[in-house]
């Protein structure tokens, strides 16, 4: 006899293990199923965690600000004691440097309208506040083969959006972990070490029944949760969706580097987040007076989409480092040419518009929570709250998708409109098609 759950969850990274902790506290008995070894293994270990505001849709803010109550309020939503300690929130406050006006002003309008603090600073503001960083502006990102990324500034950086609440998350890996020991303290049950390898349906190929396992075994449940990460599009495939979705995912390669902070300034305690389109990049403190680079994938650079996850190369290459470094060399003057090469690289999960799906799919029972496109992992468990919402709601008759669920945040009382996460939503004309959403 198969054993049977009321929800197969397939993930365990801060998703899936999210996920398990909102259903197991609602009482439903849940089964995540891993291939990995551990709670957060997968790309949400490799993740940047950083936490901001600007999104260039106001519910694309507001969620990313509820998301943020939950990370301040960490261990209480975690709610049990945890071997391993707590993921907790560093507060850096994050800048995004005023380079292009036109989301400069959307960012402000979207952030203002959904009651997030910000700050508009001058140049001035910036180089009493963070003196570290030049305001030299280049005319945008290039290669360093380009002649423009030797030739002389072409303007200055007349100021920067400063949110004070921005800041990242100590260990991102640990908060999986943290969010998979909540749930197993209800009864949320966890397998590792093994790869979902079908999904099972009803006869008529309407409704999700279980998942059959690498060993054969089957486990039946009327719910299936698809919270696979960059294997989300392999799954959504498996259980017949490939083509009912207007907004489609696809895994992307993606390096992140750490540098030494330059001798004199201590970063870590005194740098902040910056994003900075000039240079087609972020960055932020990391432990230890390093710097954390990560790249807004500007046109300029190869574009890595990867058909096959399991030839994935997780090392850093040498071109993408000295890119890397040699931008943040233009923006932090100091900063000098770092000898030891250090980073990673995963995969994000692309959606069409870089936003999430959080919704329900086609087949009865099966339902989603990927495209979280290398900047959902703030929203992991404001996402995890609605998902769970959402499957009580359809399970229980709800017709999500002629009638979508609005939820209340339980901290901010925003009203999450579900329709915003879609997967037949229309693709956001404002996006800026990176992983700045
Ligand atoms: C390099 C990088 C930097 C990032 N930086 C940021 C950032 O600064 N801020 C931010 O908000 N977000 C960031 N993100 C995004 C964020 O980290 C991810 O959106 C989030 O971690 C995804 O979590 P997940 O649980 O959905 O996926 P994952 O953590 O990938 O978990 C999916 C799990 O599903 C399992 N799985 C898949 N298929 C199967 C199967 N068939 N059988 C069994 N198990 C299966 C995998 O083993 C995996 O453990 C970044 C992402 C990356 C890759």
């Amino acid at each position: 006899m198969a054993e049977t759950y009321d929800a197969v969850i397939i993930g365990a990274g801060v998703f899936g293990s999210g996920i398990a902790h909102e259903l197991t506290s609602r009482g439903w008995k849940t089964c995540n199923v891993d291939m990995f070894g551990a709670a957060g293994h997968g790309s949400t270990s490799s993740s940047g965690a950083i936490i901001r505001f600007n999104y260039s849709t106001v519910p694309g803010v507001e969620i990313a600000w509820e998301g943020n109550h939950y990370w301040e309020d960490f261990e209480d939503y975690i709610g049990v004691p945890d071997e391993l300690g707590y993921a907790r929130k560093i507060t850096t406050g994050g800048l995004f440097l005023r380079t292009h006006d036109d989301l400069h002003k959307l960012y402000v309008k979207c952030m203002g309208a959904a009651g997030v603090p910000y700050e508009e600073w001058t140049a001035a503001d910036l180089a009493e506040r963070l003196p570290s960083i030049g305001l030299d502006l280049y005319g945008g990102p290039c290669g360093i083969d380009d002649d423009r990324f030797w030739a002389e500034p072409t303007g200055s950086i007349p100021g920067a959006l400063y949110q004070p609440a921005a800041g990242h998350i100590s260990d991102p890996q640990l908060a999986a972990h943290n969010l998979h020991t909540a749930a197993k303290a209800k009864g949320g049950e966890f397998r590792f070490n093994t790869t979902v390898n079908e999904i099972l349906t009803t006869d008529d190929a309407s409704a999700v029944r279980g998942v059959k396992l690498d060993d054969g075994t089957e486990i039946h449940s009327p719910v299936v949760v698809n919270v696979g990460g960059p294997f989300s599009a392999t799954l959504n495939s498996m259980a017949g969706l490939s083509g009912t979705e207007a907004i489609t995912t696809k895994p992307m390669r993606h390096e992140v580097h750490v540098a030494a902070a330059p001798e004199g300034v201590d970063y870590e305690n005194d740098g902040m987040m910056v994003a900075d389109l000039d240079q087609g990049m972020y960055f932020r403190p990391e432990a230890g007076n390093q710097i954390f680079i990560g790249s807004t994938d500007p046109d300029c650079d190869p574009v890595e989409w990867v058909d096959d996850l399991s030839t994935l190369n997780r090392e850093i290459t040498e071109e993408r480092w000295n890119i890397q470094t040699m931008r943040l060399a233009k923006r932090i003057p100091t900063f000098g040419v770092p000898h030891q090469k250090k980073g990673l690289a995963d995969a994000y999960d692309v959606s069409s518009d870089w936003g999430p799906i959080y919704d329900r799919t086609d087949l009865d029972g099966f339902f989603a929570a990927r495209g979280t496109s290398g900047n959902q992992f703030k929203n992991a468990c404001v996402g995890s709250h609605l998902m769970a919402e959402l499957i009580n709601a359809v399970t229980n008759g709800l017709d999500h998708d002629n009638d979508p669920l609005v939820v209340t945040g339980r901290y901010t009382g925003a009203k999450l409109n579900m329709a915003d996460f879609s997967r037949n939503r229309t693709i956001n004309p404002d996006s800026t098609g990176t992983v700045l959403g």
